[in-house]
Parts: structure tokens; C-alpha cells; sequence
């Protein structure tokens, strides 16, 4: 399994070759992600119907987008008319301190989490510790990591790099009365019955959010262990998390989206749990006294301000990119360093974290367009990819305004001229045949070792003859042969 050093005290290049170099990380995820491919391929089975609903699914998430702005108002509107207190928070520092507030006023000190992507977006586990208040994950995947001190390595399946040998020593050193097994059912009943009594006695609830209704003011939850359910109705206080990105108009938007992110995740045409939470408890119905939203922006309007780059925020957190990604099921998640991984990762991260963070991310790709063809809102995951490379290479000219953090953080002068003379080689014959007959002549003197270039791929020598020379002769055969042929027949 992958050794846990602090991601952030590694670089992009050390974390991808700690991963390539382990056999077991490779194998587990390998066999994963070929069980989740098979999942989602075996739910679709009529494909003129999911392109259909692919169709329907990107043209309600764009016009969502499309008016966000008036959409953040109307929800927020419906939320508070429902009961339900909206915090707007422009950063994750904003964010956390919101919800140390709402905890602070409440006198917690215990929470409880459903699965929260923005809250391990924002590292609100760590800086709610500082501040005296212990969280506890109550999604299996989460509550295993926070045990074993790691960050998640798939946005859906957050534990998948571990494995049951794994998880069995963890719970036998942590857990009350829990003895090494590796029967996964004894397994999931030790935590259950360690999580059940952390819902009861915990002050606050905090979850994340798939979706929120702007028609209805509700919030949708959709989830596969009841965990969401209990967080969101057990503790006094239930506190919501998630970026403003996540709004849809109308109930009606609901449905495909769900059969979309459901199927596309794991396979399953619908989750055990859908929860939508539209009001705090209303008389003796149940529930939480309070409801809180707490809505991030974190950088999410800057792709926002882009055409191109806001087709990002399309995203449903389903998965599938990352499942079928050539580079991401090789390698695993925590080699990318950031909360979210793979292709949705690498478009998404440098709008969060800056490029200059993120730099290396655009270029972990090979482009295969695996991703798009299975992205259920059809983002074109490698035409933003191949924009951030350009981004991350171009200087920003004068009073143009930026569309990410850390413009030409890639930028060199070396690769600027190197590219500059490929240009002028490639776009003149005469210098193409000159630099081609030199390199078949010379090949000999190629160095068989290319810095990082030769680590994983052999030494780029020249061939004997140029495809020129090599489509030159076959030429003159052909002649001497029909000629030859001609004289025959006379
Ligand atoms: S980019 Fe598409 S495939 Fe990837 S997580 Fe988002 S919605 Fe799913």
C-alpha cells in the first residue's frame, strides 16, 4: 500500500515515482477500478439512451450555470424562507471559521460527518482539532482514513487504496473489544457499532451536498450507508457544506441528474439513501432544531468568469473519469497531491489551488479522451487540460485579465526558445531536409541517456533514413519497375 508520507512534503515527480514503484497500490486499484468500469458499463446498457441522457444531464448543468448568480439568490431566498441559515464563505479559512462559530455558539464538542468532499477541500477536521472540537467521519471510507491519519484517493470510494488485511490491523489497534478479522462483514460491524454511539452523543452534524433546488430551497443528499441521514437528523445542529457550484433550478432537474450520478459512480440506478432536506424540524417530526448552509466559493469563480473553463463546475463528483483514466487507475489518487484527483482533479485543482501549486497537473494526462467519453455531464476534460497547459505557459499580456491564479507558472525561457526553433524547422522545407539529413548522419552521437526523459522511456535515436529518403526510393523502385514491366510487354 502506499506509504503515507505528508503529501505536501513530497513534489509531483517523487509522489508519481513512490506509487509507480509500489506493485500492491498498482494491483489493488487496477482491479478496482476494472470493477467499477464493469459496474457503470453493465448499468448503461443502451447507449443511444445514455447519450440522451448525457445530453440532458450537460444542458441542465449548463444552464444552471449559465445563471448562477440569480440562482444563488433565488435558493438562498427559498433556504431561509424554509428555516434554513445561508453562510457565504469566499475561502476555506471563511468557511472553517463559520463553522467553528456555529459550533462555538452551540457550546460543541463533539461532530459527527456524513461524506464531505468540501470539508476535506477546506481541512476542516484539522482546524476544528486545533480549536478543541473532535470531529468523527461516520462514512466507512472517511472513518477508516481518519483512523489510519490519510487523506482520501478517490472522491467517491475515499478508501480504496486500502485493504482488508489493512483495515483489519487498524480496527484491532483502535477500536474497543475489535479483534483481527478479515471478514469484511465483522468488520463493518465493529465500526457501526463504535459509530452509532458517536451519533448519539455528537453536538453537530456536518455533511456534504450533491445538489440544492433553487425552486424548493432543498438539499440533496444522496448516499449508500445511512450515515447522511443520521448526521442530518440525529445532533441538535446540522451544519451543510458544499461549493456554490452544486445549484440546480428546478425539481424537475433532479431525476436525470441522479439517474446520472448514481449509475456513473457505482452502478447503481439509484443510492439506498436520497435524502432532501428542505426545513429544520418542524413540531415533534424530528430532526435538527437548525439547519445551516455553508456555501464556498474558494476560486470557483474564476473558471466561473471563462466560457471555456467554467464547463469545470459542470461536475456531478461522480467518478467515472477517474475510473477510466489510464494514468489514474495506474497510479492511484494520493500521487496527485490534492483533495481531488484524476482528470476532474487536474481541471479543477489549479482553479482552487493557483498553478503555480498545480503546475505539473495538466500535464499527468495522455490526453485519451477516456475521460470525456464517460462523463456524465460531458465536460471536455482534455480540451481544459490542454487549455491549462497553455495557460500555464502563456504570460499574461498588459491589462489582460487573468482567468486562473499563476499564469505562466510553466514558463521557461528554455522551452520558449526550444519551441520557437521547432516552429521555424518545421515550417521551413528547406531547413526540415537539412536538420533530417543531419540527424540520420550524426546518429550515432545521440547520447543514450536524456535526463528525465530516459527514466521510463528508451533514448530517441534517429533512424538510419528519413521517411524522405526511405518514400525517395520506393519511388524510384516503383518507376524502375513499371518501366521494367513496359519494356517486357512491348
Ligand atoms: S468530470 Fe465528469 S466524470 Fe469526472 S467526476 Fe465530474 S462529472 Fe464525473
Amino acid at each position: 500500500m502506499s506509504e503515507q508520507i505528508p503529501l505536501h512534503d513530497l513534489g509531483f515527480d517523487q509522489r508519481v515515482e513512490r506509487d509507480l514503484n509500489n506493485p500492491a497500490l498498482r494491483t489493488n486499484f487496477r482491479e478496482a477500478m476494472d470493477f467499477l468500469m464493469d459496474k457503470r458499463s453493465s448499468s448503461f446498457t443502451d447507449d443511444v439512451k445514455l447519450q440522451e441522457l448525457r445530453t440532458l444531464g450537460a444542458s441542465i448543468r449548463k444552464r444552471a450555470l449559465s445563471k448562477l448568480p440569480d440562482l444563488l439568490e433565488q435558493l438562498e431566498a427559498k433556504l431561509k424562507e424554509n428555516g434554513i441559515r445561508v453562510h457565504w464563505a469566499e475561502s476555506s479559512e471563511e468557511a472553517n471559521q463559520t463553522v467553528l462559530d456555529i459550533a462555538q455558539h452551540h457550546g460543541a464538542k463533539t461532530m459527527i460527518k456524513g461524506k464531505s468532499m468540501v470539508s476535506e477541500e477546506t481541512e476542516l477536521n484539522e482546524f476544528l482539532e486545533k480549536k478543541g472540537i473532535h470531529p468523527v467521519e461516520a462514512d466507512m471510507g472517511e472513518y477508516i482514513l481518519q483512523l489510519a491519519e490519510e487523506k482520501p484517493s478517490h472522491i467517491v470510494m475515499p478508501a480504496i487504496h486500502k485493504s482488508k488485511e489493512a483495515i483489519a490491523e487498524l480496527f484491532e489497534q483502535n477500536l474497543d473489544d475489535c479483534e483481527y478479522t478479515e471478514n469484511v462483514d465483522a468488520l463493518i460491524q465493529a465500526a457501526r457499532k463504535e459509530l452509532r454511539k458517536q451519533f448519539h452523543s455528537a453536538d453537530i452534524g456536518l455533511t456534504g451536498v450533491n445538489f440544492m433546488v433553487a425552486e424548493t430551497g432543498s438539499l440533496v443528499l444522496v448516499e449508500n450507508e445511512g450515515n447522511g441521514r443520521l448526521a442530518t437528523t440525529v445532533p441538535k445542529v446540522h451544519i451543510a457544506m458544499t461549493g456554490i457550484e452544486k445549484v440546480i433550478e428546478h425539481l424537475d432537474d433532479l431525476p436525470p441528474l441522479l439517474t446520472l450520478l448514481t449509475n456513473s459512480a457505482t452502478g447503481q440506478p439509484i443510492t439506498t439513501y436520497v435524502n432532501m432536506i428542505s426545513s429544520p424540524r418542524k413540531g415533534d417530526e424530528g430532526g435538527p432544531e437548525e439547519v445551516h448552509l455553508v456555501l464556498l466559493d474558494n476560486g470557483r469563480t474564476i473558471p466561473f468568469a471563462d466560457e471555456e473553463m467554467r464547463q469545470t463546475l459542470q461536475c456531478i463528483r461522480c467518478a467515472a473519469c477517474m475510473n477510466h483514466c489510464p494514468v489514474y487507475t495506474r497510479l492511484g489518487g494520493h500521487a496527485y497531491g490534492t483533495t481531488y484527483p484524476g482528470p476532474i482533479g487536474s481541471i479543477l485543482s489549479p482553479h482552487l489551488l493557483g498553478l503555480e501549486a498545480t503546475k505539473d497537473l495538466p500535464s499527468a494526462s495522455s490526453l485519451c479522451g477516456a475521460c470525456s467519453e464517460v462523463c456524465p455531464v460531458k465536460i471536455p476534460i482534455p480540451d481544459l487540460l490542454r487549455r491549462l497547459r497553455h495557460e500555464g505557459v502563456r504570460k499574461l499580456k498588459k491589462d489582460e485579465d487573468p482567468v486562473i491564479r499563476g499564469h505562466g507558472a510553466k514558463y521557461t525561457h528554455t522551452e520558449k526558445a526550444a519551441w520557437g526553433s521547432w516552429s521555424k524547422l518545421y515550417s521551413s522545407p528547406a531547413l526540415y531536409r537539412t536538420f533530417a539529413l543531419s540527424a540520420t548522419l550524426l546518429r550515432g552521437l545521440t547520447p543514450s541517456k536524456m535526463k528525465g526523459w530516459t527514466d521510463y522511456r528508451t533514448s530517441p535515436k534517429p533512424a538510419s533514413k528519413s521517411l524522405h529518403s526511405l518514400v525517395k526510393n520506393y519511388r524510384k523502385e516503383q518507376e524502375q519497375s513499371r518501366n521494367k514491366e513496359a519494356g517486357g510487354s512491348q
